[in-house]
């Protein structure tokens, strides 16, 4: 089966690893930090915390952020889960804005036109997760602009977009955000197994995160109500979990890190082949918007329905049956039961539902091959013109 993601671990990766095995720290030691100041240098962003998944990320982002009972974070239907249910952890409401036809993020128009309906409702958001859908940036210069008007704080979930740029600036910056979270699962662009990292420029945030991904506690006597009982003293000034990252999955990341460049310049090419392979077939090919450069974490088609007999799961299933991985990101949130309990209905996002009947994820990853791809491409192209 040719997967639609996989990691690639090199033998340089392996004894990263094995060298972390044989030191004195396999948890809290200097690695961590040391893929910290890496993540933020490369970025341009001023802290990076690194915790054990992008989920902890944002669920951390949100506690930080203030958000809680009463409140409500506002994110794209097209998303991973955690995106929203980050906001449901920490007792907020979640509603969603429909995405852009074009990109397949949320839609820059769609949400003036919500926080106008919502501030004459008095139902604005505290938070904001534009998600950048396949490693495309979303419009977040204008998602920023109507941040300071509308006065909610903006959280990047780029779990698929380390490595890209928007504006000519590396994602994760967060020039208009105050929090940017990546994902380091092994389908993501570089991959610590497990893990995930939370980007600010704000010191106040950085703390508060770096409390929150560790029990709440601190041995700064600087941030504590009295002085230290003595040099064993710590204190519990939040209530934080233990999302912390390890040194092996911190040295996997630093050892992936040097071949980012590599990885979405390689992603890049398989792009432009494709888009050469399939000109012509009656399906959509991902547009890219002139200010950004994708990281590419998937490539997604969409089938043209009315110019192709086969339905949407037969042409996913022909796919698959000649052994290729395909997927379908994602299932519009608001349309699972969990969300349905809510409220939310079939119809509240007609772009994002249009969209699920449409798209499929073909194999996109750095080591998938040439002939790999021709031969996912001649599948397509059969199942497409039968
Ligand atoms: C993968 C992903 C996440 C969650 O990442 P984990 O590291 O697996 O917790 C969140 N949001 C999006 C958009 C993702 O693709």
């Amino acid at each position: 089966m040719i997967p639609y993601g996989r990691q690639e671990i090199t033998q340089a990766d392996i004894e990263a690893v094995v060298d972390v095995l044989r030191s004195d720290f396999l948890t809290q030691g200097p690695v961590v930090p040391r893929f910290e100041r890496e993540l933020a240098r490369r970025c341009g962003a001023a802290h990076a915390l690194a915790v054990n998944s992008a989920t902890s990320a944002l669920h951390i982002a949100c506690l930080a952020l203030g958000l809680g009972t009463g409140d409500i974070l506002w994110t794209s239907p097209i998303t991973f889960l955690a995106s929203a249910n980050c906001a449901l952890y920490c007792g907020a409401q979640v509603d969603f804005v429909d995405i852009d036809p074009r990109t397949y993020n949320m839609s820059a128009q769609a949400l003036e036109a919500k926080l106008e309906k919502a501030a004459r409702e008095g139902r604005l958001p505290k938070v904001v997760v534009p998600v950048h859908l396949a490693g495309q940036a979303c419009d977040m210069r204008a998602i920023h602009a109507l941040s300071q008007r509308y006065g909610f704080r903006i959280i990047e979930d780029a779990s698929h977009a380390i490595g890209g740029r928007y504006l000519g600036q590396p994602v994760g910056s967060c020039s208009f955000s105050d929090i940017t979270v990546f994902s380091f699962h092994p389908v993501k662009i570089i991959t610590t197994a497990e893990g995930g990292v939370a980007l600010t420029n704000s010191p106040e945030l950085a703390r508060k995160l770096d409390l929150l991904r560790s029990h709440g506690m601190t041995r700064d006597p600087a941030l504590m109500s009295h002085a230290p009982d003595g040099p064993w003293y710590y204190q519990q000034v939040a209530l934080g979990f233990n999302y912390r990252m390890t040194e092996l999955q911190a040295a996997l990341g630093l050892s992936q890190l040097e071949r980012l460049e590599r990885y979405v310049s390689r992603r890049h090419e398989l792009a432009a082949q494709y888009e050469r392979e399939l000109a012509g077939l009656p399906i959509t090919l991902p547009w890219q918007h002139p200010d950004t450069y994708s990281a590419f974490h998937l490539y997604v088609v969409r089938l043209q329905r009315e110019r192709i007999r086969a339905s949407h799961k037969e042409v996913f299933e022909a796919l698959r049956e000649h052994g290729i991985g395909v997927n379908v990101h994602y299932i519009p949130v608001h349309t699972q039961p969990w969300y349905a309990a809510m409220g939310f209905r079939p119809g509240d996002y007609p772009e994002a539902e249009r969209y699920y009947r449409e798209a499929i994820s073909l194999p996109m990853y750095p080591t998938l091959g040439e002939a790999e791809l021709v031969r996912v491409c001649t599948a397509l192209r059969e199942a497409v013109c039968a």
